[in-house]
């Protein structure tokens, strides 16, 4: 399988909540430091990194609509807080000597290249890390949706995604001592369980795609790197 040889492009997905640190919202720059620098050894090592952030730490749009407000356009706000977080991870990397690209769903031209897959492709291959914002520009979507579908368009190998926990459980482990970690699972596996790897839109087109999907703890020491090498690491999703 691919993912016995290492990747050669991949789709790292940041949780936003990941990027407030011991914060519930905002930027911590010593996270985003951290996300960069990580980036910034594995791109050294010549993978093609492309990098989805969600936009937790700034606003759920599905949050805002339980407090009342129309649920497209408290979508719009959260897909508009993830371009907050990928400007801030490219001045980051950019500090670092990376050469980088945002590219966003929705158009705005001041700050963001549009979204343009073979243009991405064309930045990857000259070793430049591609940082999609807005999510897929459409509300009722999540932005690991997002990473799975640019992974797809773009054929990066697999998506990984960063998080707090350190793989996939069968409970809750900061609830249940007992909780089981999976170092594979199939995707039918995740669904019918209703595991926590990503929501079933992501997980139903990774499915149906084989894309792989690795799940991991995205502050542990190198682990960022091991992941984007491909090395054995948190729980891994695939056919
Ligand atoms: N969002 C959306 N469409 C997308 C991606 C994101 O409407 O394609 C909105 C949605 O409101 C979501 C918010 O942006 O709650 C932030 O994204 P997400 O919840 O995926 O961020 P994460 O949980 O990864 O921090």
């Amino acid at each position: 399988a691919m993912y016995d040889t290492g990747w050669g492009r991949v789709v790292l997905k940041l949780s936003g909540e990941a990027f407030a640190g011991d914060e519930q919202l905002g930027i911590s720059p010593d996270v985003v430091r951290y996300v960069a620098d990580a980036i910034a050894e594995a791109v050294a090592k010549g993978i093609q990194v492309a990098v989805v952030i969600g936009g937790g730490n700034m606003l759920r749009g599905a949050q805002m609509s339980e407090g009342g407000m129309e649920r497209g356009r408290a979508d719009y706000m959260g897909m508009l807080g993830t371009v907050i977080n990928c400007l801030a991870l490219q001045d980051f990397l950019e500090r670092l000597g990376v050469d980088t690209r945002v590219q966003t769903a929705i158009h705005m031209s001041q700050v963001a290249e549009a979204y343009i897959p073979r243009r991405a492709i064309r930045h990857l291959e000259k070793g430049r890390v591609v940082i999609f914002g807005g999510g897929l520009g459409a509300p009722f979507f999540s932005t690991d949706t997002a990473a799975a579908q640019r992974a797809l368009e773009i054929g990066a190998q697999a998506v990984l995604k960063g998080t707090q926990v350190d793989g996939v459980y069968d409970a809750d482990p900061r609830k249940d001592a007992g909780a089981k970690k999976f170092d594979r699972l199939d995707y039918n596996e995740v669904l019918t369980r209703g595991l926590k790897v990503m929501d079933a839109t992501a997980v139903s087109l990774c499915m149906d795609n084989g894309l792989p999907i690795v799940v991991f703890d995205l502050m542990g020491q190198g682990n960022i790197v091991r992941a984007v090498k491909g090395e054995k690491i948190g729980t891994i999703v695939c056919p």
